[in-house]
């Protein structure tokens, strides 16, 4: 299974490229499609590097466009999926749930049939896989001392993008059941690391107090997150892909719960120590607390026993070292993030 051709939808954002750089670096060989529709999150520049490859191809174009799926599925002889693509962020759902809808269910959905018909039509081979990248905020939100999320957590998302998010998963599981299609589902907590969109935390603050803007933390700072390094995250959907069985769900997670306002306060202090001529110093001094966004989540928090009991995965990397890889690597791709300011 390991060799066999891959597609991997959201390819050109920010977790897929991570995820297509590690099948490259651990497959070799392996043929891969990536597809994807270049919203506003993803980038082919970041993939420009594998174009000349014979066994990679870029395919710019809309999961919810079945003809296509349907010619790539069959013209690829594709026998996994690892499913990216999606609106993914909260901010955005609020102003504009539509297009979560539109992309994370329907397109979802959309997929599904293709890859069932396909499947289907190949005699419905034991070692095709599809596997459903999703989040820990379909299970809502956590008290400071409640348990992490387990995969047994009832659903309860509270932003159009957990909700999309969440209509998603239940297809996903669905098709599982109802037809037996060897699905997947992983719900990971925040990813951090390269090619992360400018619009996220980490990468806003980095850039943010490149330039000596404010940054803006929402209400009063003590909202807390659980971080996972996007290496660590991709070794583990590779390993649930390779060994699990299928109709299984695994939670991922870093084992780095932060409070919002301490992830930013170490980022300033890693600026401080590794960017030359920082145009306000400290970099702390730029701190701006920002009425809160509606609907937000108190504390995400990830129960990880099962992955590691099952599959033999753990994070690797540390908080402070993820956070220190990270800075220095928008420090080093000035050429990869300053187009996407605008
Ligand atoms: P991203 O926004 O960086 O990238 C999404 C990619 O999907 C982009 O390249 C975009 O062009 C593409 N895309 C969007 N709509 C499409 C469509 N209709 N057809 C084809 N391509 C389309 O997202 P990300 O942060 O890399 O997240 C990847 C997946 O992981 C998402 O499903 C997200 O819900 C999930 N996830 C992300 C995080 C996180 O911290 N980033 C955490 C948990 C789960």
């Amino acid at each position: 299974m390991a060799n066999t051709p891959i597609l991997i939808t959201g390819g050109a954002g920010f977790i897929g490229a991570n995820f297509v750089y590690h099948c490259v670096q651990t497959y070799g060989d392996r043929p891969m499609v990536v597809l994807d529709a270049l919203t506003y999150a993803g980038h082919r520049a970041t993939l420009a590097p594998l174009e000349k490859l014979p066994n990679f191809r870029f395919v710019e174009g809309d999961i919810g466009d079945r003809p296509l799926v349907d010619q790539l599925l069959k013209e690829e002889q594709i026998e996994t999926i690892a499913h990216f693509a999606a609106e993914s962020h909260v901010d955005r759902s609020i102003l504009g749930p539509g297009a979560f809808v539109q992309t994370n269910v329907v397109g979802t959905f959309t997929l599904l049939e293709s890859f069932r018909q396909h499947w289907q039509s190949r005699g419905q081979p034991a070692q095709f896989r599809f596997l459903h990248v999703s989040t820990d905020e379909v299970y809502g939100s956590l008290a400071p001392d409640e348990p992490g999320f387990s995969e047994t957590t009832p659903y309860a998302p509270n932003s159009p993008y957990s909700a999309s998010k969440a209509g998603s998963d239940h297809l996903v599981r669905a098709y599982f059941h109802t037809y037996g299609l060897p699905t997947l589902i992983t719900n990971c907590s925040n990813n951090y690391g390269p090619y992360q969109f400018p619009e996220k935390l980490i990468p806003l603050m980095v850039l943010n107090i490149l330039r000596g803007e404010k940054l803006p933390v929402y209400g009063d700072g003590q909202n807390v997150r659980d971080w996972l390094y996007v290496q660590d995250h991709c070794r583990a959907l590779d390993l649930v892909l390779t060994k699990a069985l299928p109709g299984q769900t695994y939670n991922i997670g870093g084992n780095n719960e932060v409070k919002n306002i301490e992830l930013v306060e170490l980022l300033c202090d890693l600026m401080d120590e590794l960017a030359p001529n920082l145009p306000v110093k400290p970099a702390r001094k730029l701190i701006s607390y920002v009425t809160d966004r509606p609907g937000h989540d108190r504390r995400y928090a990830i129960d990880a026993s099962k992955i590691k009991r099952e599959l033999g995965w753990e994070p690797e990397v540390t908080v402070e070292q993820g956070l220190r890889q990270t800075v220095q690597w928008y420090l080093d791709n000035e050429a990869w993030w300053r187009p996407l300011l605008g």
